[in-house]
């Protein structure tokens, strides 16, 4: 069996197309604004991609760059600033932080009603109680990747392979709220393989390069690939995906599967945040 590719990158192009849309019936122009602390070449790369999407979408938006220094009570002041802004109404401060700074904290600090990350723990919090209003946007990327199968969520068993607050534990919740029945596995997992085996939805969420092999992956299931690992010099995902796409009945390229698909899910946040702060249905 060969897979069908889910593409993240025509699906991200056809959500821009239709925030175009949407954005017509807006009085304003959604702002947002990045906090970039430090200089990494990563991060500055995803700046550049969130911008160009912004562009694309006639967005306003806007980076402050930050010195890697920067002590944590200036950061919370700009992110205060930011929070009282008319013009900006999403706020997204790039991870990592230096060392010296509590990234909790800082993301306590976003005002709920201009989190474009959906990460504040209001957001959170609405999220786990089935509220889905701003939800984080690779998790939200990725149901919209499932959803693009055709498949039901309901009554699958999906397994999350990674628990971090940033994608493998609110992905486990989105599913879980779409009636899925949801394993998450971890590093303290025994016997991983087996979880995996039995996954209908298998998402993997690790940091490591080629991590799930075809051995680990039920025939047709849905494998999602969130990893990001740079291996000389090319970008490869957690799964070895060309091994995995002949036992998969669906699975995510990387690059072009959940990453345009989180970058347009940044864009959706902040248009809803804009159409809140407007008075306007495009919020909920
Ligand atoms: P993270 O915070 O480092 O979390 C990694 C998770 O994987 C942890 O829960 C960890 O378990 C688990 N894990 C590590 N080794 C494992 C093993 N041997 N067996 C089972 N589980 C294991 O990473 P993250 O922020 O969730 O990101 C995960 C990957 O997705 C990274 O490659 C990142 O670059 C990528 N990413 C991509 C996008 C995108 O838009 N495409 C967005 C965000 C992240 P413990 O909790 O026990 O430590």
């Amino acid at each position: 069996m060969s897979s069908k590719i889910l593409n993240g990158t025509r699906l991200a192009q056809q959500i821009r197309s239709q925030i175009r849309q949407k954005l017509k019936k807006l009085n304003i122009t959604p702002g947002l604004a990045v906090i970039q602390v430090g200089d990494d070449p990563a991060s500055t790369l995803y700046i550049k991609y969130k911008q160009r999407d912004c562009q694309k979408v006639n967005f306003h938006s806007e980076v402050q760059r930050l010195p890697a220094d920067i002590t944590q009570h200036t950061l919370i002041d700009k992110v205060k600033e930011l929070n009282d802004r008319q013009d900006i109404h999403g706020i997204l401060v790039q991870m990592p932080l230096p060392e010296t700074i509590d990234e909790q904290t800082i993301i306590d600090t976003i005002s709920p009603n201009k989190d474009a990350d959906g990460l504040t723990p209001i957001n959170l919090g609405n999220l786990f109680i089935n509220r889905e209003r701003i939800t984080p946007c690779t998790p939200t990327g990725i149901i919209r990747l499932i959803e693009l199968t055709g498949e039901p969520i309901e009554g699958k068993k999906a397994v999350c392979v990674g628990r971090s607050h940033l994608v493998g534990k609110p992905v486990g919740v989105m599913l879980l709220n779409r009636n899925a029945t949801v394993t998450y596995c971890h590093s303290r997992t025994k016997n991983l393989a087996e979880m995996t085996q039995q996954a209908d939805i298998l998402v993997a969420a690790i940091g490591k390069p080629k991590f799930i092999t075809a051995e680990m992956v039920k025939p047709g299931a849905t494998v999602i690939d969130v990893g990001i690992n740079k291996v000389e010099d090319k970008l490869v995902g957690d799964v070895k995906y060309e091994e995995v796409k002949e036992v998969a009945g669906h699975i995510t390229p990387v690059p072009g599967g959940v990453g345009p698909l989180t970058r347009a899910m940044l864009l959706e946040n902040t248009l809803k945040l804009a159409g809140r702060f407007t008075g306007s249905e495009l919020y909920e």
